[in-house]
């Protein structure tokens, strides 16, 4: 049970993390090949080597650089919307962990929120729209309650993937109003947005990685 999490245990996580969608690239891109043009999976294979690569280049072991330096590496990567949207996210996690080599629940949900709130700088979704969106936000909400009440820095981890989990099983019931499915209309119900299974793995990598 941690309390607090340091520069080790994050680039654990974010290593189990890719781990995570090592293991499941060919799911995603047949979810996206539902609705959208098949390629969320290569292009997730491709941001998370690009992760992998910046944590092992980077020297500096600042939680700041590192997450920051991760932000800009996969913002680039190509092949649509994804890099932008999940390179915001680590970029915006970096803003609050600024100076911190020690990171205890309240600064992780606050890190998680600017990570959302780059997220959105980016697209208009909203819950119920069938994004990345869908996962996300109950993950940072289960994350700020987790820290309101004082959770450990594991056991708001294990509520955050809990949470991005039921949210990407719930994309099943959606619409896709956003991104290439949209075009799909209502034959776009029934399967789970490839994205926010992305994110529900990644939070599942997190809480592995943290262990
Ligand atoms: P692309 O749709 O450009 O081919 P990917 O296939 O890699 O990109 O990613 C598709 C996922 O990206 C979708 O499942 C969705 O979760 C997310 N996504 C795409 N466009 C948007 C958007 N405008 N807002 C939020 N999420 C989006
Ligand atoms: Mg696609």
């Amino acid at each position: 049970m941690k309390q607090t999490i340091g520069y080790g245990e994050l680039t654990n996580m974010l290593l189990a993390a890719v781990t995570q969608i090592r293991g499941n690239h060919e799911l995603l891109s047949k979810l996206d090949s539902f609705g959208g043009d098949g390629d969320h999976g290569t292009t997730m294979l491709r941001g998370m080597g690009i992760l992998e690569e910046t944590i092992k280049e980077s020297s500096s072991r600042s939680i700041h650089t590192l997450l920051s330096d991760i932000g800009w590496a996969v913002m680039g990567v190509d092949g649509g919307a994804t890099g932008p949207l999940f390179g915001s996210l680590f970029g915006g996690m970096s803003e609050p962990a600024e100076g911190k080599n020690s990171i205890d629940t309240a600064t992780l949900a606050e890190m998680f929120e600017s990570g959302l709130a780059s997220v959105k700088t980016l697209t208009k979704a909203k819950p119920g729209n069938k994004t990345m969106i869908d996962a996300l936000v109950p993950a940072v909400a289960a994350l700020r309650k987790a820290a309101d009440d004082g959770l450990s820095v594991t056991d708001a981890l294990a509520a955050a993937a809990a949470a991005a989990q039921k949210g990407a099983d719930d994309t099943k019931q959606m619409q896709a109003a956003f991104g290439r499915a949209k075009t799909l209309g209502k034959k776009s119900i029934g399967n789970a947005d490839p994205g926010a299974t992305s994110v529900s793995l990644i939070f599942k990598g997190f809480i592995e990685g943290v262990k």
